[in-house]
């Protein structure tokens, strides 16, 4: 088992407010976190989210709600914050990319950045002229392929055509040894396929990035420290939250917690994860981190995920629907990790009542009631499996993990349904057989409340007392209510 465990949410832009694509990765990673917590101890865990908030597509949002950037920030910022809140996730730390230690550092890693040389010898950022089309909303150069009719397809926008001087960071130098620690597997990507369109980008070779901008054309973000003109490239940036947030040179969490075992994030921000950041680290002579898991695109009940077709989900709108944990649950429980994401909220209900209220919440009725009325209230104790689905969580299989649980909680139900406890009380001769039945359901039951705590803690909690009473009784009000 790991010592230490430190896992990260990519930081959202905060140009958007959190949706259910936010929602799901930072519910993953509080899985993970807790699951941990529950191994090594709370103490060894850290789980770092937070929000990106430079760059010239904040700053212009900003304009049209008329606010200062800052302001703007402040304000969507604060709307993640109450989200996790509300979703009742345990974040280690909350990162802001305004954050003033933050932006410190990051000085510091760009003056550490201008010092340093390439494997080769080469100097790692060097001035260059950059010409190219530019999408405002995507915050980058956009090459010919990445358009359809000329237009971004993200955006549906025409690309500027944009001509200035920046600092270039030298990638291509670095690419042999980040390929190297990729089919070592130093460096995991997950899923496979994310791992070889990796692979291949690197075979067909990478244009060096431009990581500083024109300040006449970014005005909020970090001052390259050598150069007045110009502004870090908000990837560059937000990149090095990741250790800028444990303290990065010096701090205690840096030296105990770097690096990163899992990095979460979606698609389309792979690039920047799977080589840049790679290549600064090497840059800097810090380690790489040990795993990149990415997800797909998230769909809403087949549909693109969009603010014209009125299918975007505020998480905030499910909890008050199902309360937090039931969200979770629904949630992961739809598609597995990695995979093509489509939430399905046309079936949240159904599900909701299938897994939870039939499922679930019915086998614990049952099987307390039952537990007081025929042995009054007395079963012995002995847990059989407090990991269920433990093995699955640590491959971030978390809906397979859940089957798992599932399967038990299923079982339990038949075996109720066939064995009609309430037939063999009437009949004193089946007492043992009664209770051999009773004692069963009842330790499966606590392995599911146990195994159930990195998903829905509360819930676990609860079952857990109920079982551990001295004297087991069915709850007066039932679990989960029928909606
Ligand atoms: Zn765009």
């Amino acid at each position: 088992m790991k010592e230490k465990f430190y896992v990260t949410t990519p930081i959202y832009y905060v140009n958007d407010k959190p949706h259910i694509g936010h929602a799901y990765t930072t519910i993953i990673a509080d899985v993970l976190a807790r699951y941990y917590r529950g191994k090594i101890g709370k103490e060894n865990v850290f789980f770092l989210t937070g929000t990106d908030e430079h760059g010239a597509k904040i700053a212009e949002a900003a304009e049209k709600n008329n606010v200062s950037p800052q302001e703007f920030t402040d304000q969507i910022s604060t709307l993640f914050k109450e989200a996790w809140k509300n979703l009742e996730i345990e974040n280690d730390y909350f990162i802001r990319t305004t954050d003033d230690d933050h932006k410190k550092t990051v000085v510091d890693i760009l003056k550490s950045l201008k010092e340093a040389k390439t494997p080769q010898g080469n100097d790692v950022l060097y001035e260059g002229e950059y010409e190219g089309l530019y999408c405002v909303g995507c915050e980058k150069f956009m090459t010919e392929n990445d358009l359809v009719d000329g237009k971004c397809p993200d955006h549906n926008k025409e690309p500027e055509k944009l001509s200035e001087k920046n600092w270039f960071f030298k990638l291509g130098d670095f690419l042999p040894a980040i390929k190297q620690k990729i089919e070592s597997g130093e460096l995991i990507i997950y899923p496979e396929g994310r791992k070889k369109e990796v692979l291949g980008l690197i075979k067909q070779g990478m244009p060096d990035i431009s990581i500083s901008r024109s300040s006449k054309s970014v005005s909020w973000g970090i001052d390259i420290p050598w150069d007045d003109d110009q502004k870090t490239y908000v990837w560059v940036d937000a990149l090095s939250n990741y250790i800028t947030a444990l303290g990065y040179p010096d701090g205690e969490n840096f030296k105990k917690f770097w690096p990163a075992d899992v990095h979460l994030m979606a698609l389309e921000i792979l690039k920047f994860h799977t080589l840049l950041w790679p290549a600064m680290l090497m840059a800097m002579d810090v380690e790489l981190p040990k795993s990149m898991y990415v997800h797909g695109f998230f769909t809403i009940d087949g549909q693109k995920m969009s603010k014209t077709l009125g299918n975007v989900i505020s998480p905030n709108e499910l909890v008050e629907k199902y309360g937090a944990e039931v969200t979770k649950y629904l949630i992961l429980s739809q598609f597995s990790f990695g995979s093509e994401s489509d939430i399905k909220v046309e079936e949240f209900a159904t599900k909701y009542n299938a897994d939870l209220v039939n499922g679930l919440g019915n086998l614990v009725n049952r099987v307390t009631n039952m537990v007081e009325k025929y042995l009054d209230g007395k079963v012995d104790i002995n847990i059989k499996d407090a990991d269920l689905g433990g093995e699955e969580i640590k491959q971030l299989r978390f809906r397979e993990a859940l089957l798992t649980i599932w399967q038990i909680i299923k079982k339990g139900n038949g075996l109720i349904d066939e064995t009609k406890p309430w037939v063999l009380a009437k009949d004193e001769s089946n007492k043992d057989k009664l209770k051999e039945i009773l004692e069963e359901l009842t330790n499966d039951l606590y392995s599911v409340a146990i195994s159930l705590k990195s998903f829905m803690p509360k819930t676990s909690e609860q079952i857990i007392n109920i079982l551990s009473a001295d004297k087991i009784t069915k709850p007066e009000k039932p679990l989960f209510p029928r909606l």
